[in-house]
């Protein structure tokens, strides 16, 4: 339907974490920094940290993962109260320290500092209108325009002014916003990205996921509710929501792969959850093999669920380096073909002669698969067939996961045979969508619009896809000239 602007290099999308916390007499940028470090799955393009110490806000940002973004020294510089942080993950046209978050600004209240995880559906036209009221951007991402927007109802408390945002903002967000004496944060109405809230001691913290409360051993209170805004301050924690919930439409691919296993959302634990899905996918398509073997990371619940359900051999006969990052982030497509060898090696004396199940969470470009079954056949494999513990990834997700792009999703191009032909496996087998609700234990709530093309919140208009992203790829470009590279 959007091809033709869908297909242009640069893509809009970006999946995040961000972190808040407010502790005075606490190390607030050190915890901070913990936090990202477990939120770290969920982007590794740039890490930024912002602490308010009463009287500003002080902030530390670039390129790279956290380790390599944050020393000692950095974060002693960032004392403070209060703290929030954010990890990014973009692609490569969009990969500017410019970009990174969080964001700063000076407002008529002070300094104000957002990180965001999520993506606008309307930032274009949001965008447009405040440019027509003369504010000025500085960089190409949604996130600006939500700082832009608080600054305009610059008169209004922050909660007021966060509450009329919430008003024009279309999309996806899970946002924490900081002023000079609070930390403030928000789910978008359908909660469409996970945001949870933790007690560290007497002081609390709001999170992406629960894994990074368990890091820094807080304890779980609650996930936010969609269309809550929760403020923490001096006298504690306040909870407003000044939406009534529409059916929540939260991201069904967080629990197939984007989450972390460890972590649970709105109820549900990531890794039971995809066990849950090879078991399903076992009821579905039982295959006698003589073993099973998971795609590490992320098809080991997958692979898991489903050798146990049909009582198989599994075994982990995919070796991975632990060192590299998601094979994604490669730019092109030789570094991504490069890039499997680079990180998984099959273990030959285990697979030789053998009809081999290998298990993967989701195909999305078919590349990662293509290659593992080829790595397998060639170290002599009997037979290789491919299961896949999630439906066919066949529409584009305008919401924050970087699987925007219709030409590159080869279920959107090629019938399951063509797939199967195209990573030459013996057979290839998908989870049912029915299949996948069973293994959630629900079928209402979620937003699964890339698996079925149904999409529960406003997507952007062809207008406003075609202008974004052209603006986007033009300021990435004379962005990318400035600095030398596009990183
Ligand atoms: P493909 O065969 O489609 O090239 O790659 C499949 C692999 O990509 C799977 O192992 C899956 O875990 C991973 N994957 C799925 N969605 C995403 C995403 O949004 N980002 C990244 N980095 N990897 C993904
Ligand atoms: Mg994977």
């Amino acid at each position: 339907m959007h091809n033709e602007f869908i297909d242009k290099p640069d893509k809009m999308e970006e999946a995040c974490g961000v972190f808040g916390i407010y502790a005075p007499g606490k190390d607030v940028s050190m915890l901070t920094y913990y936090a990202l470090y477990s939120l770290q799955h969920r982007g590794q393009e740039s890490a930024g940290i912002a602490v308010a110490n009463g009287e500003g806000i002080k902030l530390h940002k670039d390129m790279g993962l956290v380790s390599e973004v944050f020393t000692e020294d950095t974060l002693q510089k960032l004392k403070g109260h209060a703290a929030i942080g954010h990890v990014r993950y973009s692609t490569m046209g969009s990969s500017l320290v410019l970009n990174a978050q969080p964001l700063v600004c000076h407002y008529l209240q002070g300094s104000l500092a957002v990180a965001h995880n999520g993506n606008l559906t309307n930032a274009g036209e949001l965008r447009q209108k405040l440019a027509a009221n003369g504010s000025v951007f500085q960089s190409s991402i949604d996130s600006e325009v939500i700082v832009n927007l608080i600054a305009r109802y610059g008169q209004s408390t922050i909660e007021e002014a966060l509450m009329k945002c919430m008003i024009d903002l279309r999309g996806s967000y899970s946002l924490v916003v900081m002023t000079e004496d609070k930390v403030i944060g928000i789910r978008d109405p359908y909660g469409n990205r996970p945001l949870c809230l933790g007690k560290l001691g007497k002081h609390f913290v709001i999170a992406s996921e629960t894994c990074a409360l368990d890091t820094l051993g807080a304890e779980f209170v609650r996930d936010f509710a969609p269309g809550e805004i929760i403020t923490l301050d001096k006298d504690g924690m306040h909870s407003r929501r000044y939406f009534t919930p529409n059916e929540p439409a939260v991201c069904i691919f967080e629990y197939i792969y984007f989450a972390r296993p460890d972590s649970n959302i709105d109820g549900i634990n990531v890794m039971q959850a995809r066990r849950a899905m090879g078991r399903e996918l076992a009821h579905e398509h039982p295959l006698e093999a003589d073993i099973v073997i998971p795609v590490p990371d992320s098809g080991i619940a997958g692979a898991l669920g489903y050798a146990e359900e049909l009582g198989l051999v599994y075994d982990t006969a995919l070796m991975k380096n632990r060192y590299i990052g998601r094979t994604f982030i490669q730019p092109d497509q030789m570094g991504r073909d490069l890039g499997v060898s680079l990180k998984l090696n099959p273990i030959t004396k285990i697979i030789k002669g053998k009809k081999v199940v290998v298990v993967d969470d989701s195909i999305v470009r078919g590349t990662t698969s293509r290659k593992i079954v080829e790595m397998i056949r060639s170290r002599g494999a009997k037979e290789v067939h491919m299961l896949v513990s999630s439906p066919p990834v066949m529409h584009p997700c305008y919401y924050g996961i970087d699987i925007s792009e219709r030409g590159q999703l080869i279920a959107a191009q090629k019938s399951i045979e063509e797939v199967r032909a195209y990573i030459a496996a013996d057979s290839l087998h998908y989870l049912s969508i029915e299949g996948l609700y069973r293994a959630l234990g629900k079928d209402t709530g979620f937003c699964s619009a890339c698996l079925s093309g149904n999409y529960p919140i406003q997507i952007p208009s062809e207008d406003e896809l075609g202008k974004h992203i052209l603006e986007t790829s033009q300021h990435n470009r004379k962005e990318a000239r400035k600095c030398g590279n596009a990183r």
